[in-house]
């Protein structure tokens, strides 16, 4: 598997109607840019990766941007457009040379140029890209030169992504990165930093400030001892507990920015519910923004000694009806005391093993030839065989004769056959059916 947190970010941003997404797509389709959507990242926010002269990156289109009677990168964007400002390694500014540059782009460019990113300013919709008068305009932005493209003919792309990828932070040092993320997530006051102090007292821990983070999710090396065998993991902190406090510390925008930092560098992420509570609403939506980071899910009961001890299948039932497609496993545990501390390691780095689960085709075949024999596919399909086509998380094909007359009950069937053999709790199953002939 690759790894995630290596690959650096590199985000298209700009005012509306700029063709931000014009150019992405341009990006993405080019014969040279591989393109494959990243497993781990939403649609919404539109990550995709993409390589280009053999270096890989993510792509992230900030379509979300909205225009705004205030000027500033503060009244432009949405809150995922600025996520993604804040993760990228460059950021491509998009201006359009028929209206610019505008009030709005210069806005922008100062954002941007406070930002930890390096920029990179591109001109579109040029009628004639030899023109040089026409973009020279442009260096009124102060992002240095602007690069003519034309994203609706892919006229300049090439140009443009020669001075990206030359513009991308070395690959950082294998040892430093390879470790697979364990985020502890969760709303204020459920238990997050009492917990981590005390997986972290338990740990002689290596605690490093990722490097060129600004969103202060502390990493933490940690080894776990599973079945007789020794794992590591980087114990991602929402909570800022290895550190100093950063300023802006309780700022809601900030913990939202670290909550989406610590998904994306994780593979499993442990959601901290206080057990007095119960799984509220706010629980959910961090459950969701997990699923659809897709990304795997523990949740840690915690406060444990609060509540009477059948509360634990109540919110096991709960989390498996309101979060299907999850089916996340509940931990019971005790911050303040201690108890169940001890197992939540080996949780994770169980729900982990699910995550990265590969079957072997021969089993994964004949398995799905016995769910067939036992409960048989509607009169006139036939179940040719399956496939595993993806893992972290595991995706699964099925190739059936006329597909369309499987019912969604028979798919819920067999994934809830597979969830159940191979221990798929917590983790995002996806199984698709594709016709035989
Ligand atoms: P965070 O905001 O998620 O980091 O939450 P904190 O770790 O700061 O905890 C919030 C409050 O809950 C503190 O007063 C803790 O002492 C208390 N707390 C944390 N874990 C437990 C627990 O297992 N049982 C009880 N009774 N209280 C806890």
């Amino acid at each position: 598997m690759t790894d995630r947190r290596r690959l650096p970010v590199v985000a298209v941003v700009g005012a509306p109607n700029v063709g931000k997404s014009s150019l992405v797509n341009r990006i993405l389709g080019r014969r040279r840019a591989v393109v494959a959507e990243e497993p781990g990242t939403t649609r919404d926010r539109g990550y995709a990766r993409a390589e280009w002269a053999g270096r890989e990156f993510l792509l992230v289109d900030t379509g979300g941007m909205e225009p705004s009677a205030r000027m500033g990168l503060e009244a432009l964007v949405t809150l995922q457009a600025r996520i993604a400002v804040e993760e990228a390694d460059v950021i491509v500014h998009l201006t359009d040379a028929r209206t610019g540059p505008t009030e709005a782009d210069a806005a922008i460019a100062r954002e941007l140029l406070r930002s930890r990113a390096e920029v990179v300013l591109a001109v579109n919709k040029l009628d004639d890209p030899a023109d040089e008068s026409e973009r020279y305009r442009f260096y009124s932005l102060g992002e240095g030169e602007p690069h003519p493209v034309s994203a609706l003919h892919g006229l300049g792309v090439g140009d443009l992504l020669d001075e990206v990828v030359a513009r991308l932070p070395e690959a950082a040092p294998p040892e430093a990165a390879e470790l697979p993320g364990i985020a502890i997530i969760g709303r204020p006051n459920v238990g997050k930093s009492t917990l981590l102090n005390r997986l972290l007292g338990e740990q002689r821990a290596v605690v490093s400030e990722a490097a060129g983070t600004t969103t202060d999710v502390v990493e933490s090396e940690v080894e776990v001892q599973l079945d007789g065998g020794r794992e590591r993991f980087a114990l991602l902190d929402t909570a800022g507990v290895g550190k100093r406090t950063h300023r802006a510390q309780g700022v809601p925008y900030y913990s939202a920015l670290r909550t989406a930092e610590a998904i994306r560098r994780s593979s499993v992420a442990l959601l901290v519910v206080d057990a007095a509570e119960g799984l509220v609403a706010g629980d959910l939506q961090l459950a969701r923004q997990v699923e659809e980071a897709g990304r795997s899910l523990g949740v840690l009961l915690n406060k444990r000694d609060l509540v009477p001890p059948e509360r634990l299948r109540e919110v096991q039932e709960q989390a498996a009806a309101r979060l299907p497609d999850l089916k996340p496993p509940v931990l019971g545990v005790s911050a303040l005391t201690g108890a169940g501390v001890g197992e939540v390691l080996p949780f994770a780095a169980r729900i982990n093993r699910a995550f990265n689960l590969r079957v072997r085709p021969h089993e994964l075949a004949e398995y799905v030839n016995h769910l067939a024999a036992r409960s048989a596919p509607p009169r006139g399909v036939k179940l040719r065989y399956a496939t595993q086509t993806g893992t972290a998380p595991p995706r699964f094909t099925l190739f059936a004769t006329r597909p369309g007359d499987l019912p969604e009950s028979y798919l819920r069937y067999i994934e809830n056959a597979l969830r159940e053999r191979y221990g798929l709790q917590g983790v995002s199953l996806r199984l698709k059916v594709k016709s035989s002939r």
